[in-house]
């Protein structure tokens, strides 16, 4: 076998090598690397261009370990998990991860898709692509950069209009005029919605530079969760938000970052419904873990949706979703928050029946 057609065996029989020449050659134009990994003996074959992606030369060994070993620290047990969890459930993934590459311990991002061959009878091949997004990271790194720091000098005018509408307030209620009142409820539910957007975007370029900090002390889960509902309500009265009676227990978290958690998952569940369709709260406790569900009766997520939905910027590419307004932020910064915290977030829903997101923090 000449070293051209080497990396495809683990790819073909014979009666298809025609057509993998011809794949072979628009993603070796493109850069992108190929691997496959025999999901039960974990064998893994990459291509030269992966190899090359993860810092080695083509002519050398390089196991699923030796890459896995290149990703920055923090990153790869998240990165163990997404696979792991797509090699249990036989489903596909999206991870997008920093390597570090010897010898200067240069940086580079790449993105990893997986999933599994159906057309092999076995059904054991998992196989995919790598491609280097190291520069689109970095755009996103200055974009990120500066809406932080726009967000930081909207945020300064914003707070003393809330100091004064709440002065306001307070001298409307004395004397007694019901009209000012009303107005300056109006204009705080604006200008709290203004905010929680100014925090989200600030969360967003904290999230990207790697920098949440988590400020945690105890509080009760159940009390936090009657106080988002009721704020929830005031700001978006459109839904009907009940709530499964909540177990009475404390966990130590950034009561903040969890808040917006609730928040953001409320809000979608809100924006993504019809109007007057009920959102349910759940809160369960297993394993040493609590776990508080929002489900809601709308228009649903699609499987290959789901995979990516945790990701920046990602939205549905639906025509519904085109008429609601959204960054794309909300989510990823909900599984950034939960994942450090150690806990664990995720989705479960079917096309125009709803969507139940949920997450669970270690006790
Ligand atoms: P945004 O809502 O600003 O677009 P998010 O990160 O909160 O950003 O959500 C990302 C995408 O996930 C949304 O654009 C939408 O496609 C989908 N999504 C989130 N929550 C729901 C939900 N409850 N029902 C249906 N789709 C949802």
């Amino acid at each position: 076998m000449d070293e051209s057609t080497k990396d495809q065996s683990a790819f073909a029989s014979p009666d298809s090598m025609a057509s993998l020449d011809f794949a072979k050659m628009a993603l070796e134009s493109a850069n992108v690397g190929i691997w496959v990994m025999d999901a039960e003996s974990r064998n893994f074959t990459p291509s030269d261009r992966t190899k090359e992606l993860f810092g080695f030369a083509s002519h050398e060994e390089m196991s699923f370990d030796d890459a896995v070993s290149r990703i920055a620290e923090k990153p790869r047990q998240a990165f163990l998990s997404i696979v792991d969890n797509a090699f249990k459930l036989r489903t596909s993934f999206y991870a997008e991860c920093p390597v570090v590459i010897p010898p200067d311990r240069k940086t580079e991002w790449l993105s990893v898709t997986g999933g599994f061959n159906t057309s092999d009878k076995t059904n054991n091949y998992f196989s995919g692509i790598i491609v280097n997004i190291t520069e689109q990271k970095q755009n996103d790194l200055r974009r990120s950069k500066f809406i932080g720091i726009v967000s930081h000098e909207l945020k300064t005018p914003l707070t003393a209009l809330k100091a004064y509408v709440q002065m306001l307030n307070t001298w409307a209620k004395k004397q007694k005029d019901n009209f000012s009142l009303g107005a300056l409820s109006k204009v705080d539910r604006q200008v709290k919605k203004m905010l929680n957007m100014i925090n989200s975007l600030l969360n967003l370029s904290s999230a990207e530079a790697g920098k949440i900090h988590l400020n945690k002390q105890a509080f009760s889960v159940n009390d936090l969760i009657h106080q988002v509902i009721e704020e929830t309500m005031f700001v978006t009265s459109s839904h009907n938000i009940t709530i499964d009676e909540c177990p009475d227990v404390n966990i130590i978290a950034d009561r903040d970052k969890i808040e917006q958690v609730i928040v953001n998952l409320l809000s979608n569940a809100a924006k993504y419904s019809g109007k007057d369709e009920p959102i349910e709260v759940a809160c369960t406790i297993e394993n040493n873990a609590i776990t508080i569900s929002i489900s809601d009766k709308g228009m649903g997520i699609s499987q290959e949706d789901i995979e990516k939905l945790f990701l920046p910027n990602y939205r549905a590419e639906t025509k519904e979703i085109e008429k609601i307004a959204g960054f794309g932020i909300g989510l990823y910064l909900c599984s950034e928050i939960i994942t450090q915290h150690n806990g664990r977030i995720w989705v479960e829903s079917a096309l125009g029946q709803g969507s139940t997101f949920s997450f669970s923090l270690p006790l």
